[in-house]
């Protein structure tokens, strides 16, 4: 009898323990993916993006003698149902760990174990799972120092290779055709600027990888926070959906030498899971819940323009044109675009993750919850909020030549860059912007900015 692989984020065939150990075991395996309620209520150009992905993935599959069978659905009535139509024994997957996710696997656990099938989940979305690193008395970490100094000492293991050709079932059942889901229906940016700007799947991502070790990892830690730069390994969105495990990069990295400050910044990925196993509330609600009575504005006017591009503070607007255009935006980029929401703009934190939720390619729901917090102080392990980001210092010292800016804003150029102009291309008619209008004025004055969230702060912490 068959196994059903359920696909979720873990869209490869090398260094996947669920993959090897169904292959291993000899039987036939009908791999999954479904559209289910939670995976439609990811943003728009995560959506998407998966789509993209699991296209891809389909195709290696197919050179493995399988074919990936697309449904629609609550998952676990979807599994029910394909078990009925295949006799297959169990469903296995690879666990996800935020808690929509989580709450979907329980239910379908539930539902696969109580009509006898079996079910099993394995590891390999993380380096390490998230409570197999605990303090001395046993609980989690709140400080990333002191958590990755754990973590590091705990060893992964060698990455696993790509099964060879996976045994089929006697008959495929019935999939979907992909574009019936029409994953690119929500997308904002348009379409064919982002697909211009994307390149998914598994191959993609190990070609990167070796790229990156071969041609910049000598010079991340002290290029890597130049937005300008092509200084950093760019391989977030294949985390994302499992296009390449982190195990695999932490062994190649590990046998280059001498990169700590990269694999320190995967283990902030890693951090960001421990952290919202521990405190699943941490995708939605304050980490420390006495910023509820912080006075944090909702959605506004401004933090409209923010999302537009348009708050005429250059290194911010490009920021957010440049997630606009390709679905990503530089690290530098997004802790100054988002300091700059919740400080000189003093909008809540929530309103910044959820347009970030909308256009990343690379959204993961434990890295933008904790990188919003840790902005926006309310998080552990948090940069103070007294600490605000000066758009323009900032823009002086990590795009020196103003090329980021450049690149990205068309108005006032008389020959804006490609980039600037694809910006324009992919936004709404509705928001009536032109490259040769007037770039906007700016909605506060820096320091003016600074002091009101300044003061807002005092206030808070009388409250206290
Ligand atoms: P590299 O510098 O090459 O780093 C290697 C890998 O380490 C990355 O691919 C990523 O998986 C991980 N990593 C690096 N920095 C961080 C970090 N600060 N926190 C967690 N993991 C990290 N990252 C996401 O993957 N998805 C998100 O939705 C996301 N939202 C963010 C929101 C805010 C407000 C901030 C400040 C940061 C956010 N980050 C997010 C983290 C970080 O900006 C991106 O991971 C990084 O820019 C991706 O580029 P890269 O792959 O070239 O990273």
């Amino acid at each position: 009898r068959p196994i059903i692989l359920w696909f979720r984020r873990d869209l490869r065939l090398a260094d996947n323990p669920m993959l090897h150990e169904a292959a291993r075991t000899g039987r036939p395996l009908i791999p999954v993916a479904i559209l289910d309620p939670v995976a439609e209520s990811w943003g728009a150009a995560a959506r998407w993006r998966w789509g993209e992905g699991l296209s891809v993935f389909a195709k290696s599959l197919a050179q493995k003698g399988a074919r990936l069978i697309l449904r629609r659905g609550e998952a676990r009535d979807i599994l029910s149902q394909l078990v009925a139509e295949t006799g297959a024994e169990a469903v296995w997957w690879s666990r996800t760990y935020d808690p929509d996710g989580r709450a979907r696997d329980v239910a379908a656990k539930a539902r696969l174990r109580a009509n006898g099938t079996g079910a099993r989940s394995f590891p390999g979305h993380l380096l390490f799972e998230p409570d197999a690193v605990t303090t001395g008395q046993g609980t989690g970490y709140k400080v990333f120092s002191a958590y990755w100094r754990a973590a590091s000492r705990l060893d992964p293991g060698r990455p696993l290779p790509a099964p060879g050709v996976l045994v089929p079932p006697s008959g495929w059942p019935d999939s979907d055709d992909l574009s019936s889901w029409r994953l690119a229906d929500a997308l904002r940016a348009g379409e064919a600027v982002l697909r211009r700007n994307s390149a998914p799947g598994e191959p993609e991502a190990l070609e990167r990888l070796s790229d990156f070790l071969r041609s910049r990892a000598a010079a991340y830690a002290e290029r890597r926070d130049f937005p300008a730069e092509d200084a950093t390994s760019g391989l977030s969105e294949y985390l994302t959906y499992g296009e390449i495990s982190p195990r695999t990069i932490w062994s190649e990295t590990g046998k280059a030498g001498g990169n700590a400050k990269f694999l320190s910044e995967v283990g902030w990925r890693e951090f960001a899971y421990h952290l919202l196993h521990h405190s699943p509330d941490m995708a939605r609600d304050n980490w420390n819940r006495d910023w509820d009575r912080f006075p944090w504005r909702a959605d506004n006017a401004d933090a409209e323009a923010w999302r537009r591009g348009m708050t005429g503070e250059p290194f911010v607007d490009a920021a957010l044109r440049e997630m606009y255009v390709t679905g990503r935006m530089h690290n530098r980029a997004r802790m100054v675009a988002a300091s700059y929401l919740t400080k000189h703009l003093l909008t809540d934190w929530r309103v910044g993750l959820a347009w970030f939720a909308d256009c990343l390619t690379d959204w993961d729901p434990a890295a933008n919850a904790l990188g919003w917090q840790w902005v926006a102080g309310s998080g552990p392990d948090a940069a103070p909020y007294f600490r605000v980001f000066n758009p323009v210092t900032q823009g002086e010292k990590f795009d020196p030549e103003g090329a980021y800016r450049h690149r990205w804003i068309a108005e006032g150029r008389k020959q804006p860059q490609e980039d600037a102009l694809a910006f324009f291309e992919a936004a709404p008619k509705s928001w009536k912007i032109a490259p040769d209008a007037r770039y906007p004025s700016r909605r506060i004055d820096p320091a003016e900015g600074r002091k009101r969230a300044l003061d807002a702060y005092e206030r808070w912490k009388a409250l206290k």
